[in-house]
């Protein structure tokens, strides 16, 4: 059995950190192992050199000398320190030293105790120099999810400026070509009359175009508000069967209907009428002449609808069932899915889809496709899913005023001249062509100024004011509350005529103290019931 210190002394030895045990005057008296092999010299080498020559001062740590001087003295010290080796290289090291009183009169000794540290420096060098990377590559992503963010932003505000943009040019178009149409059939040839014809039809498209376009950057911008009201979901679903009929029968298919009875329903009427309607085409265009579609509604654990939509066309891929969702995505080229047995009625524009999934969400309910495989005809046909709960979400707003009572309203009778009427519009063709609209029943005082449409309201007295929102300087919002707060025009009715839909404007505009909004492109219809029926209002309310 070895002695004590024998054991001791091997210990100390193999000990897994470099030990060195310094006489005063800082020359060697002992190494370990490790300490011999990290100065990477020979024990007998080592023995009496200084190791001052190894010792590098590291920045931030106590000098040698002085570390030294103060272990002397009886200090312990924890520092990092460089290890300069014998073979040119350079390590770094913790280095633990403190003083052994020698025994009996004997000099005192210093140890040190050192442990590589250079593998662990370079990996923590790394790891950090990987976390500045990764920092930096975080930022960039952040910087261009802001840039993309933007960029759908600018797109959106974009899409909503262009599209109001191109309706006050269509609101000429739209509103000449329903006067000839509506008065002048004797006064122009059959040949002009179809081409007059054919531009209402196109503007009527252009305007549905700017409308989806509109309806898409309203869902974007989750702006989309509802009209809710109580009614008959499957009598909505069976108008939107009703307005393709003539569609459907050109292209000899059959639409089936499945519905239990009546299916009441809380939420906006026009737009779910929207969401069949944009399915049904849908499921006529891809799908060949002469098959079968069905649309069916099925109330499911008495508290939601089940709308399904099956058709026997040209179905959709499994990897492109969700993204047929997004705005403006449409599956390969439109004539790909052209075959000899399937007709196309036109392109859409992708949009359909993206606004019928905005109506479902935003009254709470759900929508998705699947292909079922091969219908009974050869084809993988379409099945469309809506589930939709019966009380659906959405803002209580005041119900509009329907096509049926406003055409309901006549002028009043009687009265020797006519009531005169003031259009105070920057837009000249706007102008023009309501003044050919109203002409025949009003006189039309007209001007593109704010600042003379005030004066000649306050001249003139008119019967009603139509008052365009942006003028150029004095705007509509300020002579709507000028005339406002003066007796004279205090209870004139006035209309806005604007081509923002927002809810915001049309707010602004009833602060201001608007009577009535129209928006651009109206159609003569709605202008003159319009008119019509504030004037009726304002004599009964004289009559009182
Ligand atoms: P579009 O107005 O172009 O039809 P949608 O948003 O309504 O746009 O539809 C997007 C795409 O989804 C279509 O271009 C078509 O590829 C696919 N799709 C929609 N409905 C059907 C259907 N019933 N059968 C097969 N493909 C369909």
């Amino acid at each position: 059995m070895e002695s004590d210190i024998v054991l001791l002394a091997r210990i100390i030895e193999h000990t897994p950190v470099g030990i060195v045990i310094l006489n005063p005057d800082r020359t060697i008296h002992y190494v370990n192992t490790i300490a011999m092999h990290l100065l990477n010299s020979e024990r007998d080498k080592l023995r009496y050199a200084s190791i001052d020559p190894f010792m590098v001062d590291r920045q931030g740590s106590l000098p040698w000398r002085e570390l030294w001087a103060s272990v002397m003295q009886g200090n312990t010290h924890e520092e990092k320190i460089g290890i300069a080796r014998l073979d040119g290289e350079e390590v770094t090291c913790t280095l633990n030293a403190f003083c052994m009183a020698g025994r009996e009169g004997a000099q005192n000794a210093g140890a040190l105790i050192l442990r590589d540290i250079t593998q662990e420096l370079k990996i923590g060098e790394q790891l950090e120099k990987r976390n500045v990377e990764m920092a930096k590559m975080n930022a960039e992503l952040i910087r261009s999810n802001v840039d993309l963010r933007r960029v759908s932003e600018l797109k959106s505000n974009f899409m909503s400026i262009a599209s109001h943009e191109l309706k006050t040019p269509l609101t000429s178009i739209k509103g000449y070509s329903d006067i000839i149409i509506d008065s002048m059939k004797s006064r122009v040839d059959d040949g002009v009359y179809r081409m007059i014809e054919s531009i209402n039809r196109a503007a009527d498209r252009l305007h549905r175009v700017i409308n989806n376009i509109l309806d898409v950057t309203r869902i974007e911008q989750k702006k989309l508000n509802l009209k809710p009201e109580q009614f008959d979901l499957a009598l909505a679903a069976h108008e939107a069967v009703e307005e393709l009929s003539q569609f459907v029968a050109k292209r000899h298919m059959a639409i089936t209907e499945k519905y239990p009875g009546a299916a009441p329903f809380f939420g906006d009427r026009m737009r779910m009428t929207q969401v069949f309607s944009n399915l049904l085409t849908n499921a006529m265009k891809f799908s060949p002449d002469g098959s079968g579609i069905e649309l069916a509604i099925e109330l499911e654990n008495g508290g939601q609808y089940h709308v399904m939509v099956i058709d026997h066309g040209i179905g959709i891929d499994k990897s492109e069932q969700k993204r047929i969702f997004d705005p403006f995505y449409e599956v390969g080229e439109i004539s790909k899915h052209s075959t000899d047995r399937t007709k196309f009625m036109g392109g859409g524009m992708g949009l359909g889809l993206s606004i019928a999934k905005g109506i479902v969400e935003r009254h709470g309910g759900r929508i998705w496709a699947e292909s079922p495989g091969v219908m009974d005809n050869g084809f993988p046909g379409s099945v469309f899913h809506v589930v939709i709960p019966l009380q659906a979400a959405g803002r209580i707003e005041e119900p509009a005023v329907t096509a049926e009572q406003a055409a309901a309203l006549r002028p009043p009778g009687g009265g020797d001249g006519k009531p005169s009427i003031l259009i105070i519009d920057s837009d000249r063709e706007v102008t023009e062509v309501t003044r050919m609209v109203l002409e025949n029943a009003f006189d039309i005082i007209a001007t593109s100024s704010g600042e003379e449409g005030l004066a000649l309201a306050f001249q003139y007295r008119p019967a009603v004011i139509l008052l365009d929102d942006l003028l150029p300087g004095l705007d509509g919002f300020r002579i709507c509350r000028i005339l406002r707060s003066q007796d004279e025009t205090r209870s004139t009715p006035i209309v806005f005529i604007s081509a923002i839909t927002s809810r915001a404007e049309i707010e602004k505009c009833f602060a201001a103290g608007a009577d009535d909004f129209l928006v651009k492109p109206f159609n003569s219809r709605e202008l003159f019931d319009k008119v019509w029926r504030l004037l009726l209002k304002k004599n009964e309310e004289a009559s009182d």
